[in-house]
This record gives C-alpha cells, sequence and structure tokens, in this order.
C-alpha cells in the first residue's frame, strides 16, 4: 500500500530528478535552480508531506490560505512564498509570513508594501510580475511598464527587488513557453543597467508542471510546481 506520504515523497523525488537533468541539458548544473512546492491545491495534510519529504520553500497563490497554513504548528519550518495576485488590503498581514513576494504587478502596490514595511519594520523581498505573453487576462506589468518603475525603485528603502517573474501563456504549449520565458530574459538583461544600484535583478521566476524544463533551459532561477508533486494521490 502506498500511503500519500510516500507517494508525495516519490513524485518529489522525480520532480527533483527532472530539475537536474534539465539543468544540465541548460549547461546549469552548478547553478542553484530553486523549486518553490505550490500547496494552493492541497489541505495541510498533504502540505505536510511535501515538507516531510524534505522541500521547505513552499507557495501560496492566495493570501488566505497562505495566512492560513502558516498559522499550523505542523508546517512551522515551511518558508512561504505568495505567488498569486496580492490585494493591497492583505498586505500587512502577509509582510511577516512570506519570505517572498513572486507578484508584484504595480507601483500602487509596491508603495503599500514598502509603507507597510517600514511601519513593521522589516525588509521585504519582491519579484516584480511582467506579462510576457500579451494575454490580457494576465496580471503583470508590461516592459514599458517595467522601465517606468525602475528608476524609482531606490525610493522604497524597505523593499527589496531581487529578480522577475512570469507566467506563459496558457495556450501555445512548449514553444510559446520558451518565447514567453525568453522574452523574460532578455528584457531583464535590457534593463539591468538602467536599475538603481540596490535593486539586483538575479531572479527569474518562471515554469510550472508543464513548461519548468523549458524555463530552466531559458534561465530560471525558482520554478513554482504544484500538480506534478501531487498527482496520483490528492486529485
Ligand atoms: C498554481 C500556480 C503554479 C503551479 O501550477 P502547476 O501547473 O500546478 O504546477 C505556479 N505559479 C502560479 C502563479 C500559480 O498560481
Amino acid at each position: 500500500m502506498t500511503s500519500i506520504n510516500q507517494r508525495i515523497a516519490e513524485n518529489l523525488v522525480r520532480v527533483q530528478q527532472r530539475i537536474v537533468t534539465a539543468q544540465e541539458a541548460a549547461g546549469r548544473a552548478d547553478e542553484r535552480v530553486q523549486l518553490v512546492a505550490v500547496t494552493k491545491y492541497v489541505d495541510a495534510t498533504a502540505t505536510a508531506a511535501i515538507l516531510a519529504a524534505g522541500c521547505q520553500v513552499l507557495g501560496e497563490s492566495r493570501p488566505q490560505q497562505l495566512w492560513n497554513k502558516a498559522s499550523l504548528s505542523d508546517l512551522a519550518s515551511a518558508r512561504w512564498h505568495m505567488i498569486g495576485h496580492l490585494q493591497r488590503n492583505k498586505v500587512q498581514r502577509t509582510l511577516p509570513l512570506a519570505d517572498l513576494i513572486h507578484s508584484v504587478d504595480s507601483l500602487r502596490l509596491l508603495k503599500t508594501i514598502d509603507k507597510a514595511a517600514t511601519e513593521q519594520d522589516r525588509q521585504v523581498r519582491i519579484l516584480l510580475e511582467i506579462n510576457c505573453s500579451g494575454d490580457e487576462a494576465k496580471h503583470g506589468l508590461s516592459s514599458d511598464g517595467l522601465k517606468e518603475i525602475l528608476p524609482q525603485l531606490a525610493d522604497f528603502p524597505h523593499v527589496k527587488v531581487s529578480g522577475l517573474m512570469t507566467m506563459a501563456a496558457r495556450e501555445g504549449g512548449t514553444t510559446t513557453a520558451a518565447r514567453n520565458f525568453a522574452t523574460l530574459r532578455e528584457l531583464r538583461d535590457r534593463v539591468v543597467p538602467d536599475c538603481p544600484p540596490e535593486v539586483e535583478l538575479t531572479e527569474l521566476s518562471m515554469g510550472m508542471s508543464h513548461d519548468f524544463e523549458v524555463a530552466i533551459r531559458e534561465g530560471a532561477t525558482l520554478v513554482r510546481i504544484g500538480s506534478l508533486l501531487f498527482e496520483g494521490c490528492c486529485f
């Protein structure tokens, strides 16, 4: 009999192996590619199983769900990443719980985060979410939007901008995904010279269950994987 824990542990090993293989194929074997295990589909028990299997960096896309799980003693060793849309009225409560916010998509949100971080006397690490697919339903700054706000980033001393995040278009398969990811990397390379010195865009958060190998080939440093880790036991 295969328990849920066992199944999740096997899924994790398989995903980690695929990450390493993709890194080797991309000539990036010595670089760090961080797996963010996306636990938004599963309950606290399955979330605890992925932790027990050895993955500590967990991602949630809804603030409320992140708050709830972060309050559980069984999940106390997790390091939480906020990967989904963050409403401004949820910033204050999210900051103390999140190690990294992947999804900052406006100057207004950035201002709110800096204000709350100042009040809470903390440094907050964030990524700027970019809409690389041109899909209007998706969140994210345009490349022009990014260029506009870059010079202003120095005005937010409590926010550390560490890189960029994107989601590939849903349609178009891995060819389109590869193009979207390349767009993010090229955009990063292009704007780096215009960044204030305290802004380092070293992180590229891109790639999910269906396209993480392509994302690693295109330079991802963080891959956000959910379904693959929990398939065969939780849904
Ligand atoms: C759900 C989600 C993921 C993980 O998606 P899977 O296809 O299940 O791996 C990654 N990133 C974001 C922003 C998500 O909302």
